[in-house]
């Protein structure tokens, strides 16, 4: 595979960005090589510069979940451009979008947009805290939730990759109030509540892990992080950035019949423009300002190209394309287990709708200590073995891959097949 103009311009890259890139987990430190240039993307493929063609299983993290450049999403944000990029007043297009949310998810009774999953996670924050009028919040080990400075500890994601759990320039004094415990156990989190639940503000949770590779909730973990918090007067804050409008039409809250007090979103939210947003109880979000004291603002919150994508992409998300995607979902899913069972490697594949991830491990993976005890070195073996066969997988064990509904019977065909010899390669 030729990758001469990627290692070029990495070069240059690496002179102008810090690592090269924008994002930490796109420089491929997880697994080592050089991160491919990607020069376009159409439906479930990506091209980078030396014009090598991969099935997308990244799709930008997430938010593609109908493909790259749908002929609809492009044509809205076309017309929304014509009309003005940006007004920093209200307009039509976000009523629009809020509408649909609301439709889909009537525990989002009151929202705010802004521009990334990061403001939204930030903002949820804040408000629960000024709402309870308590300081700390509880996270999970492994979850991410972006790169705001209360939340960056033992967060997943680039974080787990680059091997740093806690980032310099958090102030100390603020990550205390930061507590954290492991994934998937509620009786921590119940002695937790029991010993300081009147200094919590919130619990913070993603409700499908995404940012350790995919971690499944155990059967009643996220009903239980409800009523402890309602016993204690805490909200829950359940972060959707990555599951919102994925994992079915009512993002991971109405796969699992769960009605929190707020919700964040980002990614599918977007559908490839920079799109976040915070909602659910009115008498909560009425706290916001203007309608109350607690500030969250953004120059291009509600921008209408991004609500026009957003709005486009969800409502191509009728129910018969979830359920293309989960049978997409499914026969990958499947298909990867058999290939290396067929080899001869143990991995989990854990998946929910349409994230997935293959685990290097022999014991089932559900928290962040069973994932950090997976085969990395397996792990990038086969990645790049994959990479070589045309497939385009999240570069670290510590991620989701994602289908979209322009993925193809023949794309997982050609993937199992590409698998089948990158486990071979891994086994070695
Ligand atoms: N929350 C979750 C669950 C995420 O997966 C992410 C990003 O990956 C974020 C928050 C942050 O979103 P953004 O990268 O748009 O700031």
């Amino acid at each position: 595979m030729k990758t001469e103009l990627s290692e070029k311009l990495f070069a240059k890259a690496k002179d102008l960005f810090p690592g090269g890139v924008n994002s930490p987990v796109r420089a491929f430190k997880g697994v080592g090589g050089t991160p491919r240039f990607i020069a376009r993307g159409k439906g479930s493929h990506i091209f980078d510069v030396d014009g090598n063609d991969y099935v997308d299983y990244v799709l930008s993290w997430g938010p593609l979940i109908v493909g790259h450049c749908h002929h609809e999403v492009m044509r809205e944000v076309q017309d929304a451009m014509k009309d003005g990029s940006s007004f920093g007043a209200p307009s039509p297009r976000e009523i629009q979008l809020a509408e649909l949310v609301r439709e889909r998810m009537p525990w989002v009774e009151k929202m705010r947009f802004c521009s990334s999953g990061t403001e939204a996670t930030t903002a949820a924050i804040r408000v629960a805290r000024g709402f309870t009028g308590r300081d700390d919040i509880l996270k999970f080990d492994g979850c991410y939730h972006g790169a705001g400075d209360p939340l960056l500890v033992k967060a997943g994601s680039g974080v787990e990759t680059l091997g740093l759990p806690d980032s310099p320039g958090v102030p100390a004094d603020l990550a205390r109030h930061t507590l954290t415990l492991p994934f998937n156990d509620l009786a921590a989190v119940e002695k937790l509540f029991a010993e300081r639940g009147g200094k919590i503000a919130a619990i913070i949770v993603e409700p499908i892990v995404g940012n350790m590779g995919v971690l499944v909730p155990r059967a009643g973990y996220l009903e239980g992080l409800l009523a402890t918090c309602r016993k204690h007067g805490a909200l829950l804050i359940i972060d959707e950035v990555m599951t919102g409008f994925r994992v079915s039409s009512g993002g991971a809250c109405g796969l699992y019949g769960i009605r929190p007090d707020l919700v964040t979103f980002g990614k599918v939210i977007g559908a490839g423009l920079p799109v976040g947003a915070f909602g659910g109880r009115a008498d909560v979000m009425d706290r916001v300002a203007p309608a109350g004291p607690i500030y969250q603002a953004g120059t291009l919150s509600g921008n209408p190209m991004a609500m026009a994508a957003g709005f486009s992409s969800l409502r191509l998300m009728t129910p018969a394309a979830y359920e293309k995607l989960e049978r997409t979902s499914a026969a990958l899913a499947e298909g990867l287990a058999r290939a290396a069972a067929a080899e001869k490697v143990p991995v989990q594949v854990n998946r929910v709708g349409s994230m997935l991830t293959v685990f290097f491990s022999e014991k089932p993976v559900f928290d962040a200590a069973s994932a950090r005890a997976c085969n990395t070195k397996r792990f990038a073996a086969w990645y790049h073995a994959l990479l070589e066969g045309g497939v385009y997988f999240p570069p670290s064990q510590f991620e989701a891959a994602f289908l979209s509904t322009a993925h193809t019977d023949t794309d997982v065909e050609h993937t199992l097949a590409a698998a089948r010899t990158a486990f071979a390669a891994a086994a070695k």
